[in-house]
């Protein structure tokens, strides 16, 4: 069908000269030379870190880059995605001129159609977040559709969202354009160089090269599909399989359209159009269209064992399959009926990886000191820029500017096997443009990992989403309720779950409720100091012993990089139970900093936990155990509860009173059997997220983040300022300063349809003064209600403000700094 060639006329290894000065020593070695590896070396270069090189096994740009679309969109319903395609798309505006290299770049604009309300709400709210990040994404009527491309029907359209940022470069003149600045500002090249290895020298790295060795302090992954192949070579050094797959991609070109070019002659270049409800792209190219579907029927390559990945595969393509676009090319032509009236010219099929999530692999690499990851790309030519220097700023400085959390390689742990690699890239590449529904579970990669009360939960009829792998209740259903995916295709509160979790949160409030909080990440510091190097870390002071307290650990600028249960076992000994999904990241901030002599161990899958908890609990507990049930709140012991062996630890994060229940994974079942008997509730994590909210009790990675510090958060009463801690002075400097903004609990007066979702936008009297990084209906206090970040000069009680959702605004007011349910904490002290 195509007559484009597989084999692209670039020029050889035996054509091109062997480098004269091989260098034996750099600072930084990044290993790929696609458009994120370049950018990575440019802004490292940026930064001061002259002395880095780049390794590419043939020509820059032979892996996904060369025959990529090039298309740029800052359109991200993620808040870092967005920000780091905004700070790419303004890069590329302007580095032609700033390292003198003329690049074909198009800034057409782009229209997004909605086919339907839903998909009209999540424009808004990207429109909301994109509108905070500087970013004039508009609205658009389908009335007013025609007028920006005539070429369109839109009889049966909802809408659209239009982005006056979104256009087409070409990525081999990017990376090239990033390659010359790099090179002008000292940074080294090496083309037709693969790297074939690493070792150790004492605390530096040894990068292997057919050419020479090259030992260096920081090494690079950013070979793009071949991420994983690299990947492996740090294996003997604490790494893991790189969790990906490889999927192919295609779009074709038209041959040119006669209507087009006489619009176009007149008129200029059409806009991109994304029909992301039929998932597909079409660009104008020259007088004819590009047409990109990302289709259901998808494929995966190099996945079975007959089918290896080639050694090299340096800008090649896969064979084309046309026939699996065929739905998607008869939809485009009754969309843009002028597609129809062109021959199919060029057939571009090639290989694109894919993370689980399809988000890149960005940040430090789990386990592996000195190690960083750039990989994993499946939108690298519009995300190349931020993720540069991103990746420079986690190299040079440790710590990025905005928190990256979403790309962050370690939020992937020891569950994803090659099938769930797979069956997730499947499943994401196939709904690379679907809506993220909050109460919708994408299906495929479940049941990897299961607690030993996986049958009595399922009985219960729990209904389950996926916590690092952990299958965790949600909400539990009862006899009747619409379990389909359809049901879930909604953004508002109301659905199937929202009475159950009404009832399971009045459960917790009048009586006792019983939630398995299946794969807590726990952690074991020991060894000489283990406490006094724990403390400092944290900005929190430490508990006493036999005692249990909540530490915040901030990072040298006083950002809040997480927050953990600390239990102080002694002067050698800390426990840390800290999140499910913070395993690795938790674990590594400890361990890169820990001092030699002090060991992290983590026993997360050895220990279960329940969480027993309401006004009930001690009478639901006090005939099962012989603890003493009268210790305070904060209080630790070891007891038997039901026969088995238990730590109870006396804390609710529903708001209660209430214990962890700690025991061996073989015991959980009798603990539950035990306390169900007694008439405790099950309940899920849905109902926590709202009990937890009611208390501003705040959550990592939505509340809590590297975004804000510790003061921001409002959490300074778990500051001991009177002594030595990472990132005291910073927090000094920054009290004495005056905050930018603060932490503040928000109920809306006359609530919507829906609750806030992340990042919505706060305002008052006509500007933007916040946004929200938690929204629930609190069903004990019967209200929406939103946490965030706001002006601190507006952190006034009863201030009204206003919540834009998605694209409505409603009256908020501001609360007092306290719970909103039971602000004197009795009842958990009960
Ligand atoms: C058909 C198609 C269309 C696409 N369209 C778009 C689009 O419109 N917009 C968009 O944003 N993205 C698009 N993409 C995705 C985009 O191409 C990739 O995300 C991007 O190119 C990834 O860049 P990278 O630098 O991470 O990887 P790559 O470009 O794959 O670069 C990795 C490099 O590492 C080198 N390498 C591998 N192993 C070694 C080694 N051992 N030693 C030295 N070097 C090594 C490889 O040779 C390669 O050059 C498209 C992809 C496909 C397949």
């Amino acid at each position: 069908m195509s007559d484009f060639p597989t084999q692209a006329p670039f020029p050889t290894q035996a054509n091109f000269p062997t480098q004269a000065n091989f260098p034996t020593q750099a600072r930084v070695v990044i290993i790929g030379g696609g458009a994120v590896g370049v950018s990575a070396l440019y802004h490292l270069a940026k930064a001061g870190w002259t002395d880095c090189v780049l390794l590419e096994k043939n020509e820059l740009t032979a892996g996904s880059t060369w025959h990529a679309a090039g298309n740029c969109p800052s359109f991200s319903t993620s808040w870092a995605v967005m920000n780091m395609q905004r700070y790419s798309l303004s890069l590329y505006r302007r580095l032609a001129a700033e390292v003198d290299y003329p690049m074909n770049y198009h800034v057409t604009g782009s229209i997004r159609l909605g086919h339907s309300r839903e998909r009209m709400q999540e424009f808004e709210r990207a429109r909301g977040m994109g509108r905070y990040q500087g970013m004039a994404l508009e609205m658009l009527q389908v009335a007013d559709l025609k007028a920006r491309y005539p070429f369109l029907e839109t009889h049966d359209l909802a809408g659209a969202l239009y982005d006056p940022d979104d256009g087409d470069i070409d990525p081999a003149q990017l990376t090239q354009a990033l390659a010359k600045g790099a090179r002008q500002m000292g940074a080294q090249i090496l083309r037709f160089t693969p790297a074939t290895g690493v070792s150790r020298a004492g605390d530096d790295w040894v990068v292997h090269t057919a050419k020479g060795d090259i030992r260096c302090e920081k090494v690079v992954n950013a070979a793009g599909y071949y991420a994983r192949q690299v990947g492996e070579w740090f294996k003997p050094y604490g790494g893991r399989t790189v969790p990906m797959t490889v999927m192919s991609h295609q779009y074709f070109l038209t041959e040119p359209i006669p209507e087009l070019e006489e619009w176009s002659r007149a008129n200029g270049k059409l806009p991109l159009l994304r029909d992301v409800d039929s998932s597909y792209y079409l660009r104008q190219e020259k007088y004819g269209l590009n047409l990109g579907p990302y289709e259901r029927n998808c494929r995966a390559h190099w996945v079975a064992p007959h089918d290896p990945m080639p050694d090299d595969f340096s800008f090649q393509l896969f064979p084309d399959d046309l026939e699996r676009l065929e739905w998607y090319m008869e939809d485009a032509m009754a969309r843009v009926p002028i597609l129809a009236k062109a021959g199919v010219g060029k057939v571009i099929n090639g290989p694109i990886p894919y993370a689980p999530d399809g988000l890149p692999l960005l940040g430090p690499m789990p386990g592996v000191k000195n190690a960083y990851e750039a990989c994993v790309f499946t939108f690298g030519i519009t995300q190349a820029g931020g993720a540069g220097k991103v990746l420079a700023e986690w190299v040079t400085e440790g710590r990025t500017e905005w928190d990256m959390w979403s790309c962050d390689p370690r939020r992937y742990t020891d569950y994803t096997d090659a099938a769930y690699c797979e069956d997730k890239a499947v499943e994401t590449y196939g709904h690379e443009y679907a809506m993220h529904f909050p109460w919708h579970r994408w299906p495929a990669g479940a049941d990897k990992k299961l607690s030993s009360l996986h049958g009595r939960l399922q009985a219960a009829g729990a209904v389950f989403g996926a916590y690092n792998g952990w299958e965790r209740a949600n909400w539990f259903a009862g006899p009747g309720d619409d379990l389909s995916e359809d049901a879930t295709q909604t953004w508002e509160r109301a659905g199937p779950w929202e009475p159950r979790i009404a009832a399971e949160c009045a459960a917790v409030r009048d009586h006792c409720g019983v939630l398995a909080i299946t794969g807590f990440t726990r952690l074991l510091i020991e060894g000489p100091g283990a406490r006094a190097f724990v403390d400092g870390l944290t900005a929190s002071k430490l508990p006493r012993e036999g005692r249990v307290g909540l530490a915040y650990f901030p990072d040298d600028r006083g950002r809040i990089v997480t927050e953990m249960s600390v239990i102080n076992h002694g002067p050698d000994k800390v426990g840390l139970i800290t999140a499910g999904v913070a395993q690795w990241h938790d674990a590594e901030h400890l361990w890169r900093h820990a001092p030699p002599g002090i060991t992290v161990t983590d026993h997360s899958d050895k220990v279960e936990c329940l969480l027993v908890t309401g006004s009930a609990a001690r009478a639901v507990l006090s005939g099962l155990t012989d603890a003493d049930l009268s210790l305070p709140w904060l209080s630790v012991q070891e007891a038997v509860v039901a026969g088995c062996a238990v730590s109870l630890l006396r804390v609710s994060f529903a708001g209660e009173l209430g214990w962890e229940v700690h025991c061996a994974l073989a015991d959980a079942p009798a603990i539950w059997d035990a306390v169900t008997a007694a008439g405790a509730v099950p309940f899920g994590m849905w109902a926590l997220n709202s009990l937890r909210v009611e208390k501003g009790y705040r959550a990592w990675k939505g509340d809590l983040s590297t975004d804000y510090s510790l003061l921001e958060g409002g959490l300074e009463r778990f500051i001991d300022w009177g002594k030595e801690f990472n990132g005291k002075s910073a927090l000094l400097a920054e009290k004495q300063r005056g905050l930018k903004k603060r932490f503040v609990t928000l109920t809306l007066d006359a609530p919507g349809a829906a609750d806030a979702p992340y990042m919505s936008t706060i305002w008052h009297e006509g500007g933007i003064v916040g946004e929200t990084t938690s929204g629930v209906w609190g069903h004990r206090v019967a209200k929406s209600i939103a946490l965030g970040m706001l002006r601190p000069d507006l952190c006034v009680p009863g201030t009204a403000v206003e919540i834009e959702i998605f694209g409505e605004r409603f009256a908020a007011t501001v609360q007092p700094d306290a719970p909103l349910w039971d602000p004197a904490n009795a009842r958990i002290r009960a």
